[in-house]
Order: C-alpha cells, then sequence, then structure tokens
C-alpha cells in the first residue's frame, strides 16, 4: 500500500465507509487517515491479575482468561449479561447491558479471552463493564500502547469507534507503506526531530510514553512549520507587492502639536511604538501594523500623532471605531486634543443626518477634509476620498479582513493601516492568528494608575457591597454596574437589566441612575452616556455595550453581575473602564456560589491579575484558539490536527525560525518540491503554491 492509496482498499473499509470517512474527517486516502492523530493513549501493554487489583482509582487495564458461568438476568429492555471470569488467580464479574443476548451466545467456555476495561470494586466483589472483548489473536493487534481518537458525532452514530479506527491504522502500517521525508533534511537534524515514517508509526502505536512524546514533538513542529512558511511566504509577498506611500517627513501639525498640545509627556511605549510606525511609513511598503495596548494603555494619542504625520504628508487619515458610542468619543477626544491645529475633522456614522453626509463626502473628494472619523459607515462605497493616506481601525477584531481590504480599494495607493486592540494576545500567537500583520506592543500604563482592586463576592456579600457602593458615592465617585447578555434573548436580557435598574434606582434613591442597552435608539444611548459622562448620573446600568472605549476617569467602581458568564477578556475589558483616574478603583465579580471548577479559576485569576496578556493566556488555555476574538474573521482557517497554539508556544517559536531561515535562503522553495506540494495541499484556499517552480 501507498500513502496515497484510496481507503476503500484497506479491510474492512467498503465504499459506504469510504465516503464516511470523507465526510467526517476529510479523508480519502491512507495518508490522509495516518493524519487523523489519536489525542492519548491506553495502555495495553502488560497483562494484570485479578488477585492484584486493588484501590479506588484503578486505570483500564488487561485481564486474560475464561468465562467460568454466564447467564441472562432482568427482562425485556432491562435484560443484561451477568458473567464471572476468572485467571486461576480470582474471579471477576462481567456484566454487559447491550447486546446481552447476542454476546453471550458468542462466549466460548474453551477460548481464552483478553478483556480490556477499567474494573470498579462493587459489594466488595470487582466488577468490569463492557470490557473489550478479544481473543488471544485479535488481542495481539492491540497490543501495547494504542491511540485514543477523536471522533466526531456522524462517526459514533454510524458506530465506529476509536478502537475500529485504531484497527484501521493498524493494518495499513503492517502493509509497510513508503513514508517519505517532507522537512528539510538539515531542519530535522538541527531539531532533534524524527524522521516522518517513524513518527506516523510511533504516534498510533509507540512502544512507550517516551516515544509517543516524540512523535507528538514532530509532528507538532511539522504542523506549526508548514502554518509559519505560509504565513510568512504570505507576509513577504505582500509586502513585496504592495506599494505604500513615502511619509518622509516630520511636519507643520505633528510639530506644533507636539509642541503647544501635548496633554502630557508620552510614556516609552507610547514613544517606542510611534518610532515603530514612522519608520513604517517610510519605506515605500504598504504599512499593516497590529497595536496592540491594554485598556487605558494610550492607543488614541498614538493613533493622533501618527495621523498628523500623514496629514504632514500630505494625505488624509481616517480612523474607524466598531461602534457609535467608541467613534464619537474618539471625534470628541481628537477634536479636543487637536482644536487648536484648526485642522477639519468630522464623524460619519450610521445617524449622521442626510445633508451633514453630503458634506462630508464633497470636503472628502475636494480634500480639505483632514481626518474622518467613523463607524462601519466609512466604508462605504460612495465614500471616497481625494488622497487616502493611512487609515486607523480601533478595535478590530469586529472588522474581518475583507473590510479592511475594501479600504485599500478606496486609493490608488493603498493606505498605510494601523489595526489597535486592547485584547492582548502573545505575540506569537498574534503573528500567526493576524498573519500578515507585523505587531507593535504598548506594554506600559501611563504613570500614576493604581491598579484596580478586584474581588470575588457572592450575593450573601450584597449588602455589604451596596454599602461599600454607597460610601464611594458619597465620596463623588461613579460607579458602573453591568450585566451580561443572557442567552442571547433579548427580552430576557431587557428584563434582568431593567429589573437590576429598578432596584439600584430604589435602593440609591439620592443619586441619579443611567441606564444604556444594546437596542436603545442611539439618540437615548448617547443621552443616557452623556449624563454618566458629564457626572450629573452618579450609576450607570448597562450591558456590556460599554465594554469599548467608554472613558469617565471619575468612575471608581465596576459591579459586573453573573461574572462567570463572561470570558475573562471581556472581563479585563470591562474592568478598564475603572481605574483611569488618580483614585483607588475597585472591581467586583458578582457571582453564583456554586460554581463548576473552570468558572472559579477564571474568576479566581481575574482577582490575582491586572496583567491583560496572563490573562489572554488563561482564556485561551481555557477556551481554546479558536474561540480567540478575532481568529474566525482573520482571514486563515487554522485547523489544527496535532499542535496547540496556546500550549505550544515553544514549538511555534522553533518552527518559526525554521521557517524564517528556510525562505531567507530559498524564497520560493525551489529546492523542495515535496514541500511545495504539501503546502498547496494545505493551504491551498490562501495561496497557490503549487504554481511556484
Ligand atoms: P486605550 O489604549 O484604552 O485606547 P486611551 O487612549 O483611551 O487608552 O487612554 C486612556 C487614558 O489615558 C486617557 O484618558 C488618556 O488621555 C490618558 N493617557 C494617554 N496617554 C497618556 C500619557 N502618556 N500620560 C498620561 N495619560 C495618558
Ligand atoms: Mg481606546
Amino acid at each position: 500500500m501507498e500513502l496515497k492509496t484510496a481507503l476503500t482498499y484497506l479491510k474492512g473499509i467498503g465504499p459506504n465507509r469510504a465516503a464516511l470517512l470523507k465526510k467526517e474527517l476529510g479523508a480519502e486516502t491512507v495518508g490522509d487517515l495516518l493524519e487523523h492523530y489519536p489525542t492519548s493513549f491506553l495502555d495495553r501493554s502488560q497483562v494484570y491479575k485479578i488477585a492484584d487489583l486493588h484501590g479506588a482509582e484503578m486505570p483500564q487495564i488487561q485481564l486474560r482468561g475464561r468465562f467460568i458461568a454466564a447467564s441472562l438476568q432482568g427482562e425485556g429492555a432491562r435484560t443484561r449479561l451477568v458473567t464471572a471470569f476468572t485467571d486461576g488467580t480470582g474471579v471477576i464479574e462481567v456484566v454487559w447491558f447491550r447486546q446481552a443476548a447476542s454476546i453471550q451466545k458468542s462466549l466460548n467456555p474453551d477460548v481464552t479471552y483478553v478483556l480490556f476495561g477499567k474494573p470498579t470494586e462493587f459489594n466488595r466483589r470487582w466488577q468490569l463493564v463492557h470490557p473489550e472483548l478479544d481473543t488471544e489473536a485479535s488481542a495481539e493487534k492491540h497490543r501495547g500502547l494504542r491511540g485514543v481518537y477523536p471522533l466526531t458525532e456522524g462517526l459514533r452514530n454510524r458506530g465506529i469507534t476509536s478502537r475500529q479506527l485504531h484497527t484501521w491504522m493498524v493494518t495499513a502500517l503492517d502493509s509497510n507503506p513508503p513514508i517519505p521525508e517532507i522537512l528539510p533534511e538539515q531542519i530535522v537534524r538541527a531539531n532533534g526531530l524524527m524522521s516522518r515514517a517513524e513518527a506516523l508509526h510511533a504516534i498510533h502505536r509507540p512502544a512507550n510514553m517516551i516515544e509517543a512524546q516524540r512523535a507528538r514533538h514532530r509532528l507538532k513542529f511539522e504542523e506549526l512549520f508548514y502554518l509559519q512558511l505560509n504565513i510568512i511566504r504570505y507576509g513577504r509577498n505582500r509586502k513585496a507587492a504592495l506599494k505604500g506611500h513615502v511619509f518622509s517627513k516630520i511636519g507643520h501639525y505633528f510639530n506644533s502639536f507636539y509642541e503647544r498640545c501635548m496633554p502630557f509627556e508620552l510614556t516609552g511605549a507610547q514613544k517606542r511604538v510611534i518610532r515603530e510606525i514612522r519608520s513604517d511609513m517610510n519605506t515605500g511598503r504598504q504599512m499593516n501594523r497590529l497595536l496592540q495596548g491594554d485598556v487605558g494603555s494610550g492607543k488614541t494619542l498614538v493613533a493622533l500623532l501618527t495621523m498628523l504625520i500623514a496629514i504632514d504628508n500630505g494625505t488624509q487619515a481616517c480612523l474607524m471605531a466598531p461602534t457609535e458610542i467608541l467613534a464619537t468619543q474618539h471625534y470628541e477626544s481628537i477634536s479636543a486634543m487637536a482644536g487648536e491645529l484648526g485642522l477639519n475633522i468630522k464623524l460619519l456614522t450610521g445617524s449622521t443626518p442626510k445633508s451633514r453626509r453630503d458634506e462630508i463626502h464633497s470636503q472628502l473628494t475636494d480634500g480639505s477634509l483632514n481626518i474622518l472619523i467613523g463607524t462601519h459607515a466609512v466604508i462605504e462605497d460612495n465614500v471616497r476620498f481625494a488622497r487616502l493616506g493611512y487609515v486607523v481601525i480601533d478595535e478590530q477584531h469586529r472588522f474581518g479582513v475583507a473590510q479592511r481590504a475594501r479600504l485599500w480599494q478606496k486609493a490608488e495607493i493603498a493606505p498605510h493601516v494601523l489595526v489597535m486592540t486592547a485584547t492582548p494576545i502573545p505575540r506569537t500567537l498574534a503573528m500567526t492568528v493576524y498573519g500578515d500583520l507585523d505587531v507593535s506592543i504598548i506594554d506600559e500604563l501611563p504613570p500614576g494608575r493604581k491598579p484596580v482592586t478586584t474581588v470575588l463576592r457572592y450575593d450573601v456579600n450584597r449588602q455589604q457591597i451596596y454599602n461599600a457602593l454607597h460610601r464611594q458615592l458619597l465620596a463623588g465617585r461613579q460607579a458602573y454596574i453591568v450585566y451580561p447578555l443572557i442567552d442571547e434573548n433579548p427580552k430576557l436580557e431587557l428584563r434582568d437589566l431593567q429589573t437590576g435598574y429598578d432596584n439600584i434606582a430604589h435602593l440609591f434613591s439620592d443619586f441619579k441612575v443611567a441606564m444604556v442597552h444594546g437596542r436603545m435608539k442611539p439618540s437615548e444611548k448617547e443621552r443616557q452616556m452623556q449624563l454618566f459622562a458629564s457626572g450629573e448620573a452618579k450609576i450607570l446600568v448597562a450591558t456590556t455595550v460599554i465594554e469599548v472605549g467608554v472613558n469617565v476617569p471619575n468612575a471608581s467602581v465596576m459591579i459586573i453581575e453573573n461574572a462567570e458568564r463572561f470570558g475573562l477578556s471581556q472581563l479585563h475589558q470591562l474592568r478598564g473602564r475603572v481605574g483611569r483616574g488618580a483614585d483607588q478603583s475597585y472591581c467586583i465579580l458578582m457571582s453564583r456560589q456554586n460554581l463548576s471548577h473552570d468558572s472559579r479559576h477564571r474568576l479566581q485569576v481575574m482577582t490575582a491579575t491586572t496583567d491583560g496578556f496572563i490573562l489572554a493566556e488563561e482564556d485561551m488555555k481555557l477556551r481554546g484558539p479558536g474561540d480567540i476574538e478575532g481568529t474566525a474573521q482573520s482571514g486563515l482557517h487554522i485547523n489544527l490536527k496535532i499542535a496547540s497554539l496556546v500550549a505550544d508556544t515553544p514549538i511555534l517559536q522553533q518552527a518559526r525560525t525554521a521557517a524564517e531561515q528556510l525562505l531567507d535562503a530559498d524564497p520560493q522553495l525551489a529546492s523542495y518540491p515535496g514541500l511545495r506540494l504539501t503546502l498547496s495541499r494545505l493551504f491551498d484556499r490562501t495561496m497557490d503554491w503549487a504554481r511556484i517552480s
């Protein structure tokens, strides 16, 4: 057999099962099937004695012996087969609840069987329920360590078990198909990897756990290496292909702002990222940069200063935000900061009236508008710029790659793009997830910030919390109280919010309470936000619409109801709404008392750290990288079979370095046809490796 042999040639796989395997696992050939890797291993290397069974928690083990009694008990659907099995050292009760009658018929008292299962002690007698049942001959096929394979719903429904998959793997491997090496020889050597052939054999039936580990390592490396090769190559090609504006000078606007309007000294991190952006803007290649910085790290000022560079070089700039509230806030803070410069700055959102919209359109095309700030409205087809040089996208996870591309189409030369996000993800991961973006990080908060004190509290503590809140309000501070989106059900959500609001308004009747939620009319939302921002309302009861952007430095308390329903990154974003002023701020996570282990752990991590990177990593460990905001729209379909972008960061780093070195030496991989073929098979939708020769 060969790797490219169709699966129907494997014993036990007919056209129906072949079709099923294709549908469920995407496997059409022996090679495809062998790339369905086990997630853990069962140990069938030893046979235990019944006399040696002990302890409360036995693992799955093998026993060898004969059946000395078997009888059907119970009636109808309740019928079960109860047997006695002995290996000469003791007797164990073996029970089947399903297919009891047919199993009874098949049992032969003269045959030696091998059982595999997890023994339990029941009424001081050992019992084995539904073990795997083999004759000595068939047990031979499963000897040693055996992979446990992930199964899809579809496979399960059609009765395909992990054991069945393993049998096919063994049959395929026993036919000794030639397994060529795909990785360049020097990379295999330099990274101490198993050969591909060794690894494919060892991953399905390793001699021991160390061998299994080495096989996993090799296959993870290989997978991450392909991923990195593809991404790096894509990024390099894009850079080479896309010409960009050359912003060679720092001019009037930047300098005047720096000298006259700077509200404060830049932090070291702000200075560094501005330098990184500046030097990108000067290369003649289009910049595509991701700016990561925790909430409150001062990304807006970076955006403004770099937009001034674009204007100094004769182009227009555009800042796009995901929500109307956020766009408005950017518009206000940027207008306030840059007011003295005499720039023409305009806000464009879905609710901008027609007459104003027309004015904006004409000022954009005649070039008199310098900075356009807005929501999705700015990428509508009828919005045209005279000379768009620079686009800043805030909270990009809501904008996909396709939307970014639409912006580029608005200009003859693609504008430089800065994507800002407060969702911190580890650097290597960012490079993978956002593929073609370079990464800048603001890892320093402006001076004088006190870390927010975070505590976890339950309903029984409610009175105490409200007392503390009352003291803060009396001291002149303001507070947020946030309710989660419940069950995606707008009615329930509003009801809970309304109940919460009524309750709070009643308890704190001396203070004005505002309320916002996602389904309010924009004008009403705006009015409520304004009440809170101006300080007239002391409490803002809200859903997560306040998550991004809202900036009220006087707010020092954030109470999050049903905190267990939120992801860590989201909690972190919410918490970022407080701690913006000079006062000590508090974040109170309210939750149910009986929490799952994971939920409790998550909330405890929240109380233990304010470091967004640590939280992001924890979030990914708990929820998997598939859930990281942004990955779905990142334009890369990352579908890993064995590696984890989170747990395998060290391997990811090694693979990345190896991929960079290889592409430095051979940018088109001309000397590696096998590698090119593999890449085109894996990534045919992102780029055509097969065409490169
Ligand atoms: P984010 O990165 O979350 O968008 P902002 O840009 O909204 O953060 O900045 C948060 C707050 O910090 C704002 O009130 C802003 O004026 C202030 N700020 C920004 N940079 C500095 C700095 N270098 N020194 C002091 N305060 C700053
Ligand atoms: Mg911001």
